[in-house]
């Protein structure tokens, strides 16, 4: 079956079906695997999809029946045999698929098919703006079942692609319904803090997209007051959701001082540049509630930085690292790097970047270092692999972009793509205790009732070689 584009065939079944309101199921796509290492810890991660959830939260707000789920490691077949059991996939089931990632095609081709086979009746549209974005006419012949893939972002959309019938409510302050996920309770919950932030990276989608405001603290306090009722405690632990926090000293000030007044006690997550977290704000921010912030260092050789793009002036860039490290450190904040080995690594450039971090080990508490990856098929990555070949790059398999989206590089003619990877593992090691891992991974990422003796049965289960932290003695 081919796609079409709305208003062709489907929008005339839609028109047909006047009168009859469709469900809404939302489906976060799952992997077949996970992207980075399979083993039984990776197997446990949840992430929340809440760009699709703020989506179904205003489904509901607009009254009409909405469910989420998340694909996570189960089989496509499986899930859609068990929502269909449940009467969540019939003909009047529009099936909104979120493709958050490359690494989630296949699972998400498994699905379409699957959900056809239950139910030719029921309409597949698929989002998820990484994904649908840069090749859309590539995309429908990956996704040969699906009735529609959208481009862009989804709220203005969303009317239109559901045939909605009157006036559609989007109010600024809806957040999100949590309670709508189904097994909400196992996810750690998300609130959107800002969109967007154009700072250049060459490695990075959000490149050149325009820094939204920040939420006002009003919002984010109204937010977390309701996630505190749904989930029925405070000791939740929020992922304050943006590419790129900028917190001004009075937004931060703002947002502590509406926090205590409220009586919130909820400890929070956020991520942002080493050099955009100004030290002079990061006491509120505690006060506020910050107790992790994963900071994408990205590198510590002054060689790679310009590479990459992440800073005109790198050794500044190093020394706003050092004096936020310090501070958080001082604050009580968890810290945990980013670290991508990028085009043109080499012993020299990692070296540096190990000796930097020696020096600064005391202040952070894990970090996560992976290589650079090209995403999306060739008529989107051909420029940017381009640029990786100059810098000494080559990809471990060229025909793997139109294939899958997902291109591995080898880093340089010193560094192998098979040793970018020990070198991850090494350097991750380096630093990161199974007590730092399992705080950092239990913070937002681990299901909620998942508990340490659990964990240690999962490491036992483990291939320690593919782990990237340290076993105690
Ligand atoms: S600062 Fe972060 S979000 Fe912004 S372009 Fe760079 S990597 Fe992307």
């Amino acid at each position: 079956m081919s796609p079409t584009i709305f208003g062709g065939a489907d929008g005339a079944r839609l028109i047909a079906r006047q009168g009859r309101q469709r469900s809404v199921l939302f489906v976060s796509a799952g992997l077949l695997q996970p992207k980075k290492r399979d083993h039984p810890l990776a197997r446990r991660q949840l992430y929340l999809n809440y760009g699709a959830l703020g989506l179904a939260t205003l489904c509901e707000v607009n009254g009409l029946d909405t469910l989420m789920v998340h694909g996570e490691h189960e089989h496509p077949s499986a899930l859609v045999q068990r929502l269909h059991q449940q009467g969540r996939i019939s003909a009047d089931t529009q099936v909104l698929l979120s493709i958050p990632s490359f690494y989630a095609l296949e699972w998400s081709r498994l699905f379409c098919e699957a959900v056809k086979r239950a139910d030719r009746g029921a309409r597949i549209v698929v989002g998820g703006r990484w994904v649908t974005g840069p090749d859309k006419a590539w995309l429908q012949g990956v996704l040969p079942h699906a009735d529609l893939i959208v481009q862009g972002v989804g709220e203005q959309l969303l009317p239109g692609l559901l045939d909605f019938q009157g006036q559609w409510q989007a109010p600024a302050d809806c957040g999100l319904n949590h309670r709508l996920v189904e097994g909400f309770a196992r996810y750690q919950p998300s609130i959107e803090t800002s969109r967007g932030c154009g700072r250049g990276c060459a490695f990075c989608e959000e490149r050149a997209i325009p820094l939204e405001d920040l939420k006002a603290p009003t919002l984010i306090v109204k937010e977390l007051q309701r996630i505190i009722a749904d989930y029925g405690d405070q000791t939740v632990r929020p992922y304050f959701q943006s590419s790129y926090l900028v917190p001004k000293r009075r937004w931060a000030e703002q947002l502590a001082d509406q926090v205590q007044r409220a009586g919130i006690d909820v400890a929070w997550r956020c991520e942002s540049r080493v050099d955009s977290v100004k030290p002079n704000a990061v006491a509120a921010l505690a006060a506020a509630g910050m107790k992790v912030i994963d900071l994408g260092l990205e590198s510590a050789s002054l060689q790679q930085l310009r590479h990459m793009n992440k800073a005109p002036e790198p050794r500044r860039y190093l020394d706003a690292a050092s004096e936020l490290l310090e501070t958080c450190a001082s604050h009580g904040i968890w810290v945990k790097l980013n670290v991508l080995l990028y085009a043109g690594e080499t012993a020299r450039t990692l070296d540096e970047t190990r000796r930097w971090l020696d020096a600064h080990a005391q202040y952070f508490k894990g970090l996560s270092v992976g290589p650079v990856v090209v995403y999306g098929p060739n008529s989107h990555c051909a420029d940017f692999l381009q640029e990786l070949r100059l810098l000494g790059a080559s990809p471990v398999d060229p025909a793997s972009a139109q294939a899958g989206g997902v291109t591995q590089m080898h880093l340089s003619a010193e560094l192998s793509s098979e040793q970018a990877e020990l070198e991850s593992l090494a350097l991750s090691r380096r630093y990161m205790t199974q007590s730092d891992y399992f705080d950092l991974k239990c913070f937002s990422y681990y299901p909620r009732d998942y508990s340490h003796a659990q964990f240690e049965r999962d490491v036992a289960a483990c291939d320690v070689s593919r782990l990237p932290f340290r076993l105690p003695a």
